[in-house]
Formats: C-alpha cells, sequence, structure tokens
C-alpha cells in the first residue's frame, strides 16, 4: 500500500527518534544520580556560550516567527562547565521556543550582589543569574512546584506531540544544583514563563 508506506514510515521514524532521546536523558540522568558526571569547572564567558546556543536554535524559532534576543551584562563570567551549560541553556531556549506560539524569547544575564554571611565574617561570593523569559502558554500555578520532577508535564499529550520525554527540567535542575546553583520558575498562566538560575562569578 504505497500510500499510506511513507506516512507510516515517517511515523515510525517519528517514534524511533523520540524513544532514542528518551533513552539519551534516561541515561544522562542516572549518570547525574549516581554521581558518575564530572564537571570541568572553568571561567566561561556567558554572553559567548548564550550567542551558541541561540545560533544552534535560531532557525526552529523563525520557523515559528519567534524572535530570540540575547542582554547579557558585558563581560560576565562563570565558574561552570561549558558543555554543561550549553546544555542547560539548550534545554531551557528549546522548551522556550516550543511552548510559545508568538512573540520573543530572551536571555538575560546580570551579576548579584554578594550576600553578607550572617554571624560569620567576609562575604558569600557572588552569583551570575542566568534567566529565560517567553511570552509563551505559561504554567498554571498549581504545576510550578512540579516542574523538575521527571516526567513531570502539565500537558503530556501536547509535551508528547513536540517530541518532549519529559526529563529536560528534572535534568537542568540536577545540574544547577551539581555546579553550586539554584533554579527558580515564575510564570503567568496565558502569559508566559520566566525560568532562571544562578551560576557562581569568575572574578575577572
Ligand atoms: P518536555 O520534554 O515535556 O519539554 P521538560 O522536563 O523539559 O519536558 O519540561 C516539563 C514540562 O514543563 C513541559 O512538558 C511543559 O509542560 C512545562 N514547561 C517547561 N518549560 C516551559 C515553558 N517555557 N513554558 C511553558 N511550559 C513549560
Amino acid at each position: 500500500d504505497k500510500e499510506h508506506a511513507a506516512r507510516f514510515v515517517d511515523i515510525i521514524k517519528e517514534n524511533a527518534d523520540r524513544l532514542s532521546r528518551l533513552v539519551e536523558d534516561l541515561l544522562t540522568l542516572s549518570n547525574i544520580e549516581l554521581g558518575k558526571v564530572s564537571y570541568d569547572i572553568r571561567d566561561v564567558d556567558v554572553e559567548e556560550a548564550a550567542r551558541t546556543v541561540i545560533s544552534t536554535l535560531e532557525p526552529k524559532a523563525k520557523a515559528k516567527g519567534i524572535s530570540l534576543e540575547v542582554d547579557v551584562e558585558k563581560g560576565v563570567h562563570v565558574l561552570s562547565d561549558k558543555d554543561r551549560l550549553a546544555q542547560i541553556l539548550l534545554n531551557l531556549v528549546d522548551n522556550a521556543i516550543k511552548f510559545t506560539e508568538k512573540g520573543s524569547v530572551k536571555i538575560q544575564a546580570q551579576s548579584t550582589p554578594p550576600l553578607p554571611l550572617f554571624g560569620k565574617e567576609g562575604v558569600q561570593g557572588a552569583f551570575v543569574e542566568i534567566s529565560l523569559t517567553d511570552t509563551g502558554s505559561g504554567i498554571p500555578p498549581k504545576d510550578i512546584a512540579r516542574l523538575g520532577e521527571r516526567f513531570y508535564r502539565v500537558d503530556p499529550a501536547r509535551s508528547r506531540e513536540l517530541g518532549g520525554t519529559g526529563l529536560g527540567l528534572a535534568i537542568v535542575k540536577h545540574l544547577v544544583v551539581s555546579m553550586g546553583g539554584k533554579l527558580s520558575i515564575e510564570s503567568e498562566y496565558g502569559k508566559g514563563t520566566r525560568i532562571s538560575f544562578t551560576t557562581p562569578k569568575a572574578e575577572n
């Protein structure tokens, strides 16, 4: 049945690709949890990292008519594993594009002032906050706290349709925490989402 064969082959390929992404994400998550992932922490230029990710995902955003913007404080460097930082940013930007139908996705980064350590001498080291703001679907308040749990999705059918594995944010959360940062999610349902994480700042 030539008419249906091509469509079936497409469906088989799509599902094979999804399974392969799922196996890859499960292996990544399991390796992180088993402490098998080593982090090569060095000085990383945030603007350079952001621009590399943008150039990878620009075609995807363009195809949806979404603008991708970078607003990163000049000369800001962090202490991070370059490849892992790229993996975090790729996941977050990819999600922002996936769940946005019109408008923009913006990467911002700025250093936050060092916090005084109460009762102790000195200050806690400075951090850089990197954030992704989109004008997409937003996330209902009841779901925000549960994002980052493996396989937790707001709309499982939609996520699957978009090719997601439901493990992206769980991986991001682990990587951020393992490299000394914190992940936060703010969202207004129907208006958009801001996902941010902190990472230790490198002194220039
Ligand atoms: P998925 O593979 O489904 O994208 P993730 O772990 O990356 O899995 O994300 C989990 C869920 O979080 C998504 O299915 C979606 O419901 C929600 N989500 C993540 N990022 C966004 C965003 N920028 N806007 C709206 N919802 C989001």
